[in-house]
Protein backbone atom coordinates (compact mmCIF):
# COMPACT_ATOMS: atom_id res chain seq x y z
CA UNK A 1 0.00 0.00 0.00
CA UNK A 2 1.49 3.40 -0.37
CA UNK A 3 1.91 6.19 2.03
CA UNK A 4 0.97 9.89 1.74
CA UNK A 5 2.70 12.31 3.81
CA UNK A 6 0.53 14.96 4.90
CA UNK A 7 2.33 17.74 6.03
CA UNK A 8 0.95 20.23 8.33
CA UNK A 9 0.13 23.81 5.98
CA UNK A 10 -1.54 20.46 4.25
CA UNK A 11 -4.54 19.78 6.53
CA UNK A 12 -7.66 19.57 4.21
CA UNK A 13 -9.40 16.15 3.07
CA UNK A 14 -10.01 17.28 -0.36
CA UNK A 15 -6.37 19.01 -1.29
CA UNK A 16 -4.26 16.89 -3.93
CA UNK A 17 -3.09 13.97 -3.10
CA UNK A 18 -5.48 13.24 -0.37
CA UNK A 19 -8.33 14.06 -2.74
CA UNK A 20 -8.94 10.97 -4.14
CA UNK A 21 -7.52 8.96 -1.69
CA UNK A 22 -9.47 6.09 0.03
CA UNK A 23 -8.43 4.35 3.45
CA UNK A 24 -8.37 1.44 1.45
CA UNK A 25 -5.96 3.19 -1.12
CA UNK A 26 -3.37 4.69 1.52
CA UNK A 27 -1.93 4.82 4.59
CA UNK A 28 -1.61 8.27 6.26
CA UNK A 29 1.93 9.86 7.40
CA UNK A 30 2.43 13.15 9.80
CA UNK A 31 5.67 14.39 11.22
CA UNK A 32 6.11 16.57 13.67
CA UNK A 33 9.43 17.52 13.72
CA UNK A 34 11.55 18.85 16.48
CA UNK A 35 13.88 20.13 14.65
CA UNK A 36 11.76 22.77 13.32
CA UNK A 37 9.56 23.29 15.98
CA UNK A 38 12.79 24.93 17.91
CA UNK A 39 14.14 26.25 14.20
CA UNK A 40 12.98 29.81 15.01
CA UNK A 41 11.42 31.30 18.13
CA UNK A 42 7.95 31.07 16.56
CA UNK A 43 5.04 32.60 18.56
CA UNK A 44 3.43 29.69 21.07
CA UNK A 45 0.21 30.24 19.11
CA UNK A 46 1.63 29.31 15.79
CA UNK A 47 3.18 26.31 17.13
CA UNK A 48 0.09 25.32 19.04
CA UNK A 49 -2.04 26.03 15.89
CA UNK A 50 -0.29 23.55 13.16
CA UNK A 51 0.57 20.84 16.11
CA UNK A 52 -2.86 20.86 17.47
CA UNK A 53 -4.52 20.89 14.05
CA UNK A 54 -2.28 18.34 12.99
CA UNK A 55 -3.49 16.06 15.43
CA UNK A 56 -7.22 16.65 14.94
CA UNK A 57 -6.53 16.26 11.60
CA UNK A 58 -4.90 12.85 11.57
CA UNK A 59 -7.63 12.19 14.47
CA UNK A 60 -10.68 12.35 11.74
CA UNK A 61 -8.76 10.74 8.77
CA UNK A 62 -8.32 7.64 11.54
CA UNK A 63 -12.47 8.12 12.38
CA UNK A 64 -12.97 7.65 8.82
CA UNK A 65 -10.56 4.64 8.56
CA UNK A 66 -7.16 5.53 7.74
CA UNK A 67 -4.29 3.90 8.74
CA UNK A 68 -2.61 7.16 10.51
CA UNK A 69 0.91 6.59 11.15
CA UNK A 70 1.15 10.01 13.64
CA UNK A 71 4.65 10.33 14.42
CA UNK A 72 7.46 12.74 16.41
CA UNK A 73 10.81 12.85 15.39
CA UNK A 74 14.18 14.83 15.48
CA UNK A 75 13.69 15.90 11.92
CA UNK A 76 11.42 15.07 8.94
CA UNK A 77 14.11 12.76 7.23
CA UNK A 78 14.19 10.86 10.50
CA UNK A 79 10.37 10.68 10.92
CA UNK A 80 10.18 9.40 7.33
CA UNK A 81 12.87 6.69 7.54
CA UNK A 82 11.19 5.37 10.65
CA UNK A 83 8.17 4.96 8.71
CA UNK A 84 9.77 3.30 5.96
CA UNK A 85 11.17 1.11 8.52
CA UNK A 86 8.04 -0.06 10.35
CA UNK A 87 5.29 0.03 7.50
CA UNK A 88 7.38 -0.40 4.19
CA UNK A 89 4.95 1.67 1.98
CA UNK A 90 5.08 0.79 -1.54
CA UNK A 91 5.55 4.37 -2.41
CA UNK A 92 5.32 7.82 -0.45
CA UNK A 93 3.17 10.28 -2.34
CA UNK A 94 3.05 14.08 -1.20
CA UNK A 95 0.77 16.94 -2.22
CA UNK A 96 3.67 19.37 -3.78
CA UNK A 97 5.02 21.51 -0.66
CA UNK A 98 4.17 24.98 -0.14
CA UNK A 99 8.33 26.10 0.73
CA UNK A 100 10.88 25.44 -1.18
CA UNK A 101 12.96 24.07 1.24
CA UNK A 102 10.29 20.95 1.80
CA UNK A 103 9.81 20.91 -1.61
CA UNK A 104 13.57 20.42 -1.95
CA UNK A 105 14.00 17.62 1.21
CA UNK A 106 11.35 15.57 -0.16
CA UNK A 107 12.62 15.49 -3.56
CA UNK A 108 15.94 14.31 -2.07
CA UNK A 109 14.01 11.99 0.12
CA UNK A 110 12.44 10.09 -2.98
CA UNK A 111 8.87 11.36 -2.29
CA UNK A 112 6.51 11.67 -5.40
CA UNK A 113 4.63 14.57 -5.33
CA UNK A 114 0.68 15.09 -6.38
CA UNK A 115 0.21 18.36 -8.50
CA UNK A 116 -1.38 21.03 -5.74
CA UNK A 117 -4.51 23.06 -5.74
CA UNK A 118 -4.44 24.53 -2.59
CA UNK A 119 -3.71 27.91 -4.82
CA UNK A 120 -6.91 28.72 -7.52
CA UNK A 121 -3.32 29.86 -9.51
CA UNK A 122 -0.27 27.38 -9.40
CA UNK A 123 3.12 28.19 -9.57
CA UNK A 124 3.46 27.16 -13.24
CA UNK A 125 0.23 28.99 -14.15
CA UNK A 126 1.78 31.71 -12.62
CA UNK A 127 5.04 31.44 -14.57
CA UNK A 128 2.94 31.05 -17.73
CA UNK A 129 1.22 34.44 -17.15
CA UNK A 130 4.71 36.12 -16.13
CA UNK A 131 6.39 35.15 -19.26
CA UNK A 132 7.09 38.15 -21.46
CA UNK A 133 6.22 40.43 -19.00
CA UNK A 134 8.54 43.41 -18.44
CA UNK A 135 7.05 44.71 -15.43
CA UNK A 136 5.04 42.02 -13.42
CA UNK A 137 2.05 44.35 -11.18
CA UNK A 138 -0.92 42.97 -9.15
CA UNK A 139 -3.56 44.75 -10.77
CA UNK A 140 -2.15 43.28 -13.93
CA UNK A 141 -2.88 39.87 -12.37
CA UNK A 142 -6.03 40.42 -10.89
CA UNK A 143 -7.68 41.22 -13.87
CA UNK A 144 -6.76 37.95 -15.31
CA UNK A 145 -7.72 35.93 -12.25
CA UNK A 146 -11.27 37.61 -12.00
CA UNK A 147 -11.71 36.89 -16.15
CA UNK A 148 -10.25 33.43 -15.89
CA UNK A 149 -12.29 32.35 -12.21
CA UNK A 150 -15.46 34.61 -13.26
CA UNK A 151 -15.43 35.79 -9.41
CA UNK A 152 -17.34 39.21 -9.48
CA UNK A 153 -17.94 39.45 -13.20
CA UNK A 154 -21.10 40.52 -15.51
CA UNK A 155 -20.27 38.67 -18.85
CA UNK A 156 -17.12 39.71 -19.69
CA UNK A 157 -17.22 43.12 -17.19
CA UNK A 158 -16.53 43.58 -13.50
CA UNK A 159 -19.50 43.90 -11.46
CA UNK A 160 -20.13 47.26 -10.08
CA UNK A 161 -18.52 48.60 -13.58
CA UNK A 162 -15.31 49.12 -11.51
CA UNK A 163 -12.01 46.65 -11.21
CA UNK A 164 -11.34 48.17 -8.30
CA UNK A 165 -12.93 49.71 -5.50
CA UNK A 166 -9.55 51.09 -3.84
CA UNK A 167 -10.82 55.04 -3.07
CA UNK A 168 -13.89 53.72 -1.04
CA UNK A 169 -12.14 51.69 0.70
CA UNK A 170 -9.19 54.10 2.52
CA UNK A 171 -11.42 55.49 5.22
CA UNK A 172 -10.01 56.20 8.45
CA UNK A 173 -11.78 54.61 11.99
CA UNK A 174 -15.37 56.00 12.55
CA UNK A 175 -15.85 58.09 15.67
CA UNK A 176 -18.25 56.53 18.45
CA UNK A 177 -18.27 53.01 19.53
CA UNK A 178 -16.74 50.04 17.00
CA UNK A 179 -19.25 48.43 14.91
CA UNK A 180 -16.96 45.81 14.27
CA UNK A 181 -18.31 42.23 16.08
CA UNK A 182 -15.78 40.30 18.31
CA UNK A 183 -14.56 37.00 16.56
CA UNK A 184 -15.77 33.09 17.90
CA UNK A 185 -13.79 31.84 20.22
CA UNK A 186 -13.73 28.39 21.52
CA UNK A 187 -13.04 26.63 24.78
CA UNK A 188 -9.35 25.05 24.89
CA UNK A 189 -9.25 21.11 25.78
CA UNK A 190 -6.84 18.28 26.84
CA UNK A 191 -5.48 17.98 23.74
CA UNK A 192 -4.47 21.56 23.32
CA UNK A 193 -2.88 21.37 27.21
CA UNK A 194 -1.10 18.17 25.81
CA UNK A 195 0.10 20.02 22.91
CA UNK A 196 0.91 23.50 24.80
CA UNK A 197 2.93 21.28 27.49
CA UNK A 198 5.45 20.27 24.36
CA UNK A 199 5.92 23.73 23.48
CA UNK A 200 9.94 24.45 23.70
CA UNK A 201 10.60 27.09 26.55
CA UNK A 202 11.67 29.58 23.53
CA UNK A 203 8.66 30.18 22.24
CA UNK A 204 7.54 33.26 22.27
CA UNK A 205 4.04 35.51 22.87
CA UNK A 206 1.37 35.07 24.87
CA UNK A 207 -0.48 31.50 25.83
CA UNK A 208 -3.35 30.45 23.01
CA UNK A 209 -6.92 31.96 24.37
CA UNK A 210 -8.98 29.83 21.88
CA UNK A 211 -9.43 32.30 19.39
CA UNK A 212 -7.62 30.34 16.60
CA UNK A 213 -9.70 27.62 15.64
CA UNK A 214 -7.86 23.96 14.93
CA UNK A 215 -10.40 22.00 13.16
CA UNK A 216 -11.52 22.62 9.98
CA UNK A 217 -15.32 22.48 11.62
CA UNK A 218 -14.00 25.82 13.60
CA UNK A 219 -12.33 27.07 10.76
CA UNK A 220 -15.78 27.17 8.89
CA UNK A 221 -17.49 28.39 11.74
CA UNK A 222 -15.42 31.31 11.70
CA UNK A 223 -16.08 31.66 7.79
CA UNK A 224 -19.45 31.96 8.19
CA UNK A 225 -19.04 34.22 11.05
CA UNK A 226 -17.09 36.79 8.78
CA UNK A 227 -19.69 36.76 5.52
CA UNK A 228 -22.37 37.36 7.92
CA UNK A 229 -21.45 39.34 10.73
CA UNK A 230 -18.72 41.16 9.53
CA UNK A 231 -17.79 41.56 5.60
CA UNK A 232 -20.69 43.95 5.33
CA UNK A 233 -18.59 46.46 6.76
CA UNK A 234 -15.38 45.26 5.70
CA UNK A 235 -14.29 47.38 2.65
CA UNK A 236 -14.19 51.53 3.91
CA UNK A 237 -12.05 50.62 7.15
CA UNK A 238 -9.53 48.02 5.95
CA UNK A 239 -6.92 50.31 6.20
CA UNK A 240 -7.84 51.83 9.19
CA UNK A 241 -5.80 51.30 12.96
CA UNK A 242 -7.74 52.16 16.08
CA UNK A 243 -6.37 51.41 19.30
CA UNK A 244 -10.34 50.38 19.90
CA UNK A 245 -10.34 47.44 17.91
CA UNK A 246 -7.61 45.14 17.66
CA UNK A 247 -9.32 43.36 14.62
CA UNK A 248 -11.87 46.08 12.87
CA UNK A 249 -13.70 44.08 10.17
CA UNK A 250 -11.00 41.75 8.94
CA UNK A 251 -11.42 38.25 7.86
CA UNK A 252 -8.95 36.70 10.12
CA UNK A 253 -8.86 34.02 8.05
CA UNK A 254 -5.29 33.49 6.67
CA UNK A 255 -4.36 31.23 9.37
CA UNK A 256 -6.66 28.79 8.27
CA UNK A 257 -6.16 28.93 4.29
CA UNK A 258 -2.15 29.07 5.01
CA UNK A 259 -2.26 25.47 6.63
CA UNK A 260 -5.17 24.24 4.73
CA UNK A 261 -8.03 24.18 7.23
CA UNK A 262 -9.65 26.46 4.51
CA UNK A 263 -9.15 26.42 0.76
CA UNK A 264 -9.51 30.02 -1.53
CA UNK A 265 -12.32 29.02 -3.76
CA UNK A 266 -15.02 28.21 -1.15
CA UNK A 267 -14.14 31.60 0.61
CA UNK A 268 -14.41 33.43 -2.29
CA UNK A 269 -17.81 31.79 -3.30
CA UNK A 270 -18.74 32.23 0.33
CA UNK A 271 -18.35 35.86 -0.38
CA UNK A 272 -19.25 36.12 -3.92
CA UNK A 273 -22.73 34.64 -2.90
CA UNK A 274 -23.27 37.26 -0.22
CA UNK A 275 -22.93 39.81 -2.95
CA UNK A 276 -25.51 38.10 -5.05
CA UNK A 277 -27.78 37.70 -2.24
CA UNK A 278 -27.30 41.46 -1.67
CA UNK A 279 -26.03 41.44 1.78
CA UNK A 280 -23.22 42.80 0.95
CA UNK A 281 -21.67 45.45 -1.28
CA UNK A 282 -19.19 45.69 -4.16
CA UNK A 283 -17.27 47.82 -2.59
CA UNK A 284 -16.47 45.02 0.03
CA UNK A 285 -16.95 41.72 -1.49
CA UNK A 286 -14.26 43.22 -4.45
CA UNK A 287 -12.17 44.27 -1.84
CA UNK A 288 -12.04 41.06 0.31
CA UNK A 289 -11.71 38.80 -3.30
CA UNK A 290 -8.86 41.10 -4.16
CA UNK A 291 -7.18 39.89 -1.16
CA UNK A 292 -7.89 36.25 -1.63
CA UNK A 293 -7.19 35.71 -5.25
CA UNK A 294 -4.97 38.91 -5.95
CA UNK A 295 -2.27 39.33 -3.39
CA UNK A 296 -2.82 36.13 -1.98
CA UNK A 297 -2.12 34.20 -5.33
CA UNK A 298 0.31 36.97 -6.48
CA UNK A 299 2.91 36.85 -3.59
CA UNK A 300 2.36 32.61 -3.60
CA UNK A 301 3.33 33.24 -7.30
CA UNK A 302 5.88 35.49 -6.97
CA UNK A 303 7.59 33.37 -4.13
CA UNK A 304 8.40 30.71 -6.78
CA UNK A 305 9.50 32.54 -9.55
CA UNK A 306 11.86 34.79 -7.79
CA UNK A 307 13.97 32.59 -5.47
CA UNK A 308 16.90 34.87 -5.53
CA UNK A 309 13.92 37.68 -3.91
CA UNK A 310 14.80 35.98 -0.12
CA UNK A 311 18.43 37.32 0.01
CA UNK A 312 18.12 40.68 -1.25
CA UNK A 313 18.63 44.32 0.18
CA UNK A 314 19.30 46.77 -2.43
CA UNK A 315 19.34 49.67 -0.23
CA UNK A 316 22.15 48.13 2.20
CA UNK A 317 19.94 47.81 5.04
CA UNK A 318 22.48 46.63 8.23
CA UNK A 319 20.84 47.64 11.12
CA UNK A 320 19.12 45.06 13.63
CA UNK A 321 15.71 45.04 14.58
CA UNK A 322 14.57 47.57 17.64
CA UNK A 323 14.98 45.53 21.24
CA UNK A 324 10.97 46.48 21.36
CA UNK A 325 10.30 44.05 18.58
CA UNK A 326 11.57 41.13 20.99
CA UNK A 327 9.57 42.68 23.94
CA UNK A 328 12.57 42.83 25.75
CA UNK A 329 11.97 46.96 26.42
CA UNK A 330 8.66 49.24 25.49
CA UNK A 331 8.65 52.16 22.93
CA UNK A 332 7.28 55.59 23.66
CA UNK A 333 5.82 55.31 19.98
CA UNK A 334 2.22 54.92 20.47
CA UNK A 335 1.58 52.90 16.69
CA UNK A 336 4.61 50.54 17.47
CA UNK A 337 3.94 49.92 20.93
CA UNK A 338 0.15 48.76 19.99
CA UNK A 339 1.43 47.17 17.20
CA UNK A 340 3.59 44.66 19.06
CA UNK A 341 1.27 44.09 21.74
CA UNK A 342 -1.31 42.71 18.99
CA UNK A 343 1.60 40.61 17.87
CA UNK A 344 2.65 39.47 21.48
CA UNK A 345 -1.19 38.46 22.02
CA UNK A 346 -2.06 37.01 19.12
CA UNK A 347 0.39 36.91 16.55
CA UNK A 348 -1.34 38.87 14.85
CA UNK A 349 -2.30 41.90 13.25
CA UNK A 350 -3.91 43.10 9.95
CA UNK A 351 -1.69 43.87 7.08
CA UNK A 352 -1.27 47.72 7.30
CA UNK A 353 0.33 47.80 10.85
CA UNK A 354 2.20 44.88 9.30
CA UNK A 355 3.02 47.36 6.36
CA UNK A 356 2.91 50.97 7.32
CA UNK A 357 4.11 50.59 11.03
CA UNK A 358 6.47 47.30 11.86
CA UNK A 359 7.93 47.43 7.86
CA UNK A 360 7.42 51.10 7.26
CA UNK A 361 9.67 51.69 10.63
CA UNK A 362 12.48 48.76 9.53
CA UNK A 363 12.86 50.15 5.98
CA UNK A 364 13.20 54.14 6.99
CA UNK A 365 16.01 52.78 9.94
CA UNK A 366 17.97 50.51 7.60
CA UNK A 367 17.45 47.43 9.12
CA UNK A 368 18.85 44.57 7.45
CA UNK A 369 15.60 42.75 5.40
CA UNK A 370 16.52 39.74 6.56
CA UNK A 371 16.15 40.08 10.17
CA UNK A 372 12.64 41.55 9.81
CA UNK A 373 11.50 38.90 7.89
CA UNK A 374 13.04 35.76 10.24
CA UNK A 375 11.23 38.05 12.85
CA UNK A 376 8.00 38.09 10.77
CA UNK A 377 7.73 35.04 9.34
CA UNK A 378 7.90 33.34 12.97
CA UNK A 379 5.95 35.46 15.31
CA UNK A 380 2.81 35.40 12.88
CA UNK A 381 0.27 32.97 13.53
CA UNK A 382 -0.49 33.06 9.64
CA UNK A 383 3.58 33.28 9.12
CA UNK A 384 5.28 31.01 6.52
CA UNK A 385 8.11 31.30 3.90
CA UNK A 386 5.93 31.56 0.73
CA UNK A 387 4.38 34.38 2.52
CA UNK A 388 6.78 36.40 4.64
CA UNK A 389 9.41 36.77 1.45
CA UNK A 390 7.51 38.84 -1.20
CA UNK A 391 5.83 40.60 1.56
CA UNK A 392 9.13 41.74 3.83
CA UNK A 393 11.42 41.34 0.92
CA UNK A 394 9.57 42.42 -1.56
CA UNK A 395 6.74 44.64 -0.92
CA UNK A 396 7.77 46.05 3.17
CA UNK A 397 10.90 46.65 2.56
CA UNK A 398 11.63 47.18 -1.04
CA UNK A 399 14.54 45.00 -0.97
CA UNK A 400 14.06 43.99 -4.38
CA UNK A 401 14.68 47.10 -5.88
CA UNK A 402 10.74 47.16 -7.39
CA UNK A 403 10.37 43.77 -8.58
CA UNK A 404 6.95 44.04 -6.74
CA UNK A 405 5.92 47.36 -6.13
CA UNK A 406 6.97 50.40 -7.77
CA UNK A 407 8.06 52.57 -5.70
CA UNK A 408 8.69 51.74 -1.55
CA UNK A 409 6.33 51.52 0.80
CA UNK A 410 7.19 54.13 3.13
CA UNK A 411 5.43 57.05 4.63
CA UNK A 412 5.97 60.12 7.59
CA UNK A 413 3.74 60.46 10.57
CA UNK A 414 1.14 62.25 8.45
CA UNK A 415 -0.55 58.98 6.92
CA UNK A 416 -0.17 56.66 10.33
CA UNK A 417 -1.80 60.06 12.06
CA UNK A 418 -4.82 60.37 8.84
CA UNK A 419 -5.46 56.13 9.06
CA UNK A 420 -5.83 55.70 12.94
CA UNK A 421 -6.23 57.18 16.25
CA UNK A 422 -2.93 56.56 17.65
CA UNK A 423 -0.85 60.38 17.37
CA UNK A 424 -3.76 62.00 19.61
CA UNK A 425 -1.98 60.39 22.88
CA UNK A 426 1.53 59.81 21.35
CA UNK A 427 4.65 61.15 22.92
CA UNK A 428 5.45 62.48 19.89
CA UNK A 429 3.92 64.76 17.21
CA UNK A 430 3.41 63.50 13.75
CA UNK A 431 3.72 66.91 12.06
CA UNK A 432 7.58 67.77 13.63
CA UNK A 433 10.70 66.10 12.04
CA UNK A 434 13.05 67.63 14.62
CA UNK A 435 13.27 68.70 18.13
CA UNK A 436 12.69 66.56 21.12
CA UNK A 437 9.06 65.64 20.13
CA UNK A 438 9.73 64.96 16.53
CA UNK A 439 7.54 61.84 15.74
CA UNK A 440 10.29 59.15 14.49
CA UNK A 441 8.40 58.68 11.51
CA UNK A 442 8.54 61.70 10.19
CA UNK A 443 12.28 62.55 10.68
CA UNK A 444 13.46 58.99 9.57
CA UNK A 445 11.32 59.32 6.62
CA UNK A 446 13.18 62.37 5.13
CA UNK A 447 16.37 60.72 6.61
CA UNK A 448 15.40 57.74 3.80
CA UNK A 449 15.29 59.86 1.21
CA UNK A 450 18.18 62.02 2.03
CA UNK A 451 20.30 58.79 1.87
CA UNK A 452 18.59 56.82 -1.06
CA UNK A 453 17.94 60.41 -2.98
CA UNK A 454 20.27 59.09 -6.09
CA UNK A 455 18.72 55.15 -5.99
CA UNK A 456 14.97 57.56 -6.14
CA UNK A 457 15.82 59.52 -8.23
CA UNK A 458 15.27 58.06 -12.14
CA UNK A 459 11.39 56.64 -10.76
CA UNK A 460 8.97 59.33 -11.70
CA UNK A 461 6.54 57.93 -8.70
CA UNK A 462 9.53 59.47 -6.05
CA UNK A 463 9.62 62.73 -8.04
CA UNK A 464 7.27 64.45 -5.81
CA UNK A 465 8.54 63.66 -2.91
CA UNK A 466 12.24 63.64 -3.76
CA UNK A 467 10.88 67.58 -4.89
CA UNK A 468 9.69 68.30 -1.35
CA UNK A 469 12.89 67.22 -0.21
CA UNK A 470 14.99 69.56 -1.99
CA UNK A 471 13.01 72.24 -0.91
CA UNK A 472 13.22 71.32 3.30
CA UNK A 473 15.29 73.77 4.63
CA UNK A 474 15.80 72.13 7.78
CA UNK A 475 17.32 68.72 6.24
CA UNK A 476 20.72 69.26 8.05
CA UNK A 477 18.60 69.38 11.62
CA UNK A 478 16.67 66.82 10.51
CA UNK A 479 19.23 64.71 10.27
CA UNK A 480 20.90 65.16 13.13
CA UNK A 481 17.90 64.54 14.90
CA UNK A 482 17.28 61.48 12.77
CA UNK A 483 21.06 59.81 13.87
CA UNK A 484 19.85 60.49 17.56
CA UNK A 485 16.16 58.83 17.11
CA UNK A 486 18.50 55.75 15.09
CA UNK A 487 20.57 55.88 18.41
CA UNK A 488 17.57 55.39 20.51
CA UNK A 489 16.07 52.88 18.70
CA UNK A 490 19.40 50.48 18.63
CA UNK A 491 19.78 50.92 22.44
CA UNK A 492 15.87 50.44 23.27
CA UNK A 493 15.35 54.11 24.60
CA UNK A 494 12.88 55.23 22.17
FE1 LIG B 1 3.43 56.78 15.59
FE2 LIG B 1 4.53 59.17 15.18
FE3 LIG B 1 1.88 58.97 15.47
FE4 LIG B 1 3.51 58.56 17.55
S1 LIG B 1 3.22 60.47 16.42
S2 LIG B 1 1.74 57.30 16.98
S3 LIG B 1 5.26 57.60 16.59
S4 LIG B 1 3.13 58.09 13.82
Amino acid sequence: METIWVLGDQLNRSLGALGTATPSTARLLFVESAAKISSKRFHRQRLHLVLTAMRRFAGECREEGFEVDYRAAPHLAAGLEAHRRDFGPSRVMATEPLSRSSWTLLDRLGVEFHRSDQFLCHHEDFAEWARGRRVLRMEDFYRWQRRRLGYLMEGDEPAGGQWNFDRSNREPPPKGPPPWPPPPVDDLDDLDAEVLALLPETAWGDAPTGLWATTRTGALRRLRHFVDEVLPGFGPHEDAMTTRSWHLAHSLLSPYLNIGLLLPGEVCDAVEGAYRRGTVSIESAEGFIRQVIGWREFVWGIYWLRPEMAGSNVLGGTRPLPPAFEGEVGTAMRCVADTLDGVRRRGWVHHIQRLMVLANLATLAGVRPQALLEWMWSRFVDGAEWVMVPNVIGMGMWADGGGMSSKPYVSGGAYIARMSDYCGDCAFDPTRRTGERACPFTTLYWDFLARHRSRLEGNHRMALVLGGLGRLRDLDATRARASEILGALDSGDL
